[in-house]
């Protein structure tokens, strides 16, 4: 297979690149009556999975290209009912966001960002190189959008700076030649914690050659795989929190969702949250712990490992010695003492009748067998396995 060694990846740098599909096709020119013949050639980078366009558009030359676009002379009144559908999933999508800033590159004529705005209440702002969709979004919504490119924005003079916490690009991103620095910009729309989302085509299966002209043109500049598109984050200063394919439309697309913050800052929350998980759990055993004890004169405590020893260090005052025996069958474990209590065997002659029994260990396998000791001993006796699963179906 060639590569082409001359061209680098715009997003990871890497320069083997491997070209998938060539098209060449007619140029007219203005200034003058000759055709020209053009092509453009699609290379794949075998690192990060990027396909993106040669030769690459020159920022001018795009400017000029969004600026009298054709999507610009499309009936926006017809673009409507298409809007309608294909939008109502991504609305749905961001309602888990609830957003309440929220600005929109590449916003067309503005469709979007007025069912956002009124859907979540929200402040709305955009950019969109088109003149006549600008036009459209101010006289259809009363929205009005910057004029320009993301590249040109400047975001400082315009006070946008961290001012919104939902940046959205739809159908934008394949159009950037330098994806990188769009979500950096893009970034520094957003405030700490805020959102990017996109959607971009899929290619599905690039080396498979099922390029198809319903995607493939020469203003598709990048596409993308989920590798790619968590790489972009990587790059961007971003976190890429979710990515998916729709392939439900005419034509397939990622969306992806970016967070504000750096990966190991969203580690660090994660592993928050889950101690936390296991600390409110452990209060609601001890809870059930106290529960059972306060009503009983002889509460069995049955399976002394890890996890009881965990419920005694952090509440050993739950735990009445004149109420509670700690009871195991494992001989290691016999005679040895925590606190005021020594573990013995299950035996009634050592430890009296028990008229609840708690089963203390979280493994399924030791718990179960516990149980079937303890019904055997015990037929009539409350038992009640502290560790098992719901907490609304945990008695036996
Ligand atoms: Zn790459």
């Amino acid at each position: 297979m060639n590569h082409f060694e001359k061209h680098l990846c715009r997003l990871c740098g890497n320069s083997m690149l491997t070209p998938l599909y060539r098209e060449d096709f007619l140029e007219l020119r203005q200034t003058s009556i000759a055709v020209h013949t053009n092509s453009f050639i699609y290379l794949l980078c075998s690192q990060c999975g990027l396909v993106q366009v040669e030769p690459t558009p020159a920022p001018e030359f795009l400017e000029r290209y969004y600026r009298y676009a054709p999507v610009a002379g499309l009936d926006h009144e017809l673009l409507l009912t298409v809007k309608d559908q294909y939008y109502q999933e991504t609305i749905e999508f961001l309602k888990r966001l609830q957003p309440r800033r929220i600005f929109e590159v590449g916003a067309a004529s503005g469709y979007l960002l007025h069912q956002l705005a009124e859907t979540f209440q929200a402040t709305v702002g955009g950019l969109e190189p088109s003149d006549a969709s600008r036009r459209w979004a101010r006289n259809k919504y009363g929205i009005k959008l910057l004029p320009g490119m993301l590249s040109n924005l400047d975001i400082k003079a315009h006070r946008l700076q961290g001012a919104f916490d939902l940046v959205i690009a739809c159908a934008v991103l394949e159009h950037a030649a330098w994806p990188v620095a769009f979500m950096r910009t893009a970034g520094d729309l957003l405030s700490k914690g805020g959102y990017i989302y996109i959607e971009v085509p899929s290619l599905s299966h690039p080396l498979k050659s099922e390029l198809t002209e319903k995607v493939v043109q020469p203003f598709h500049l990048c596409y993308y795989t989920p590798a790619s598109i968590i790489h972009l984050g990587a790059r961007a200063g971003l976190t890429c929190i979710h990515v998916e394919e729709i392939k439900t439309l005419v034509v397939p697309i990622y969306r992806a969702l970016f967070l504000k913050q750096s990966s190991a800052a969203i580690t660090e929350k994660l592993f928050r949250a889950h101690v936390q998980w296991f600390d409110n759990r452990l209060d609601l055993i001890l809870e059930d712990c106290r529960r059972y004890i306060g009503g009983a004169s002889n509460v069995w405590i049955w399976g002394i490992g890890d996890d009881f020893f965990k419920l005694w260090t952090l509440s050993p005052e739950t735990f009445d010695p004149t109420k509670c025996r700690l009871v195991d069958r494992n001989a290691v474990k016999i005679s040895k003492h925590l606190g005021p209590f020594e573990i013995t065997p299950p035996d009634s002659d050592l430890c009296g009748i028990p008229d609840v029994i708690l089963i203390a260990s979280s493994s399924h396998l030791i718990w179960k067998n516990i149980l079937k000791d303890a019904q055997d001993l015990f037929p009539q006796t409350p038992i009640h396995i502290l560790y098992k699963g719901d907490y609304n179906d945990r008695a036996y």
